[in-house]
C-alpha cells in the first residue's frame, strides 16, 4: 500500500471549514484592515486577545458581522459533498476545527448544504477549544471518538491547519486550489481539490 493510501485509510477526518470545505471568500487582509490591525501579525484572534476588554468586544462584534456576511457569499468547495459522502458511507468519524465560532460554522454549513454530515459536538470553534495551531481541539475530538492521532488526518488550506495536525501528531493534508503548496514540509499530502481525495478513496 502506498503512503498516500495509508493516510486515506485513516478513520478520523478533521477539517478546517473556511476555504477548505467552503470556497475561499475570506479576504484576510481586508478583515485585518477593518479590525484596525496595522502590524504584520496575521493572527486575528491573538490581536483581539491583546486589546483592552471594551475595545476587544467592539472589534469582536465587527468580526462576527464580517463572518456572517462571508457565510452568505460562500458555497461548498468542489468535491466536498462527494468526499464527505464517501467518508460517511465508510463509517469514518468527521469533525471540524475552526477559528470561527461554532455558531457561524453551523450557519455556514447549513448555507452550503453540508450541515447533515456533522454532529454539532464534532464542530469545535474558537470558544470550545484553544485556537489552531494549538492541538487541544484535535485532542478533544479524538478523545470523544476513542481514537488516536495515528488514525487521524487534519485537512486544511492554511498554515495553522498543517501546524495543528503536526502538533497533534495526525497526518496532514493541504488543500490548495492554486497548487502553490507553500508549506510542503508540513503536509503529508497536497491536493488542489477535495475531489482528488475522493478519487483516492475510491481508487
Ligand atoms: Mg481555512
Amino acid at each position: 500500500m502506498t503512503h498516500q493510501q495509508q493516510i486515506l485509510r485513516r478513520r478520523c477526518w478533521i477539517f478546517d471549514l473556511d476555504g477548505t470545505l467552503t470556497l475561499a471568500v475570506h479576504d484576510f487582509a481586508a478583515i485585518r484592515a477593518a479590525l484596525g490591525m496595522t502590524d504584520n501579525d496575521p493572527d486575528i484572534l491573538r490581536f483581539l486577545a491583546s486589546l483592552p476588554a471594551a475595545e476587544a468586544a467592539a472589534r469582536h462584534s465587527r468580526l462576527i458581522e464580517i463572518e456572517y456576511e462571508l457565510a452568505a457569499r460562500t458555497a461548498a468547495a468542489p468535491g466536498a459533498i462527494r468526499l464527505l459522502d464517501l467518508l460517511s458511507r465508510r463509517g469514518s468519524q468527521v469533525g471540524i476545527l475552526t477559528r470561527n465560532t461554532r455558531e457561524i460554522a453551523l450557519h455556514t454549513l447549513t448555507q452550503v448544504g453540508l450541515r447533515h454530515f456533522f454532529a454539532p459536538e464534532a464542530i469545535l470553534g474558537r470558544d470550545e477549544a484553544a485556537p489552531k495551531p494549538h492541538p487541544e481541539g484535535i485532542a478533544m475530538l479524538l478523545d470523544a471518538w476513542g481514537s488516536r492521532p495515528d488514525d487521524a488526518v487534519m485537512v486544511g488550506d492554511y498554515l495553522f491547519d498543517l501546524q495543528v495536525g503536526r502538533a497533534a501528531g495526525t497526518a496532514t493534508i493541504h488543500v490548495d486550489s492554486s497548487s502553490a503548496f507553500r508549506w510542503p514540509e508540513l503536509a503529508d499530502l497536497a491536493v488542489a481539490t477535495l475531489d482528488e481525495l475522493a478519487e483516492g478513496l475510491t481508487a
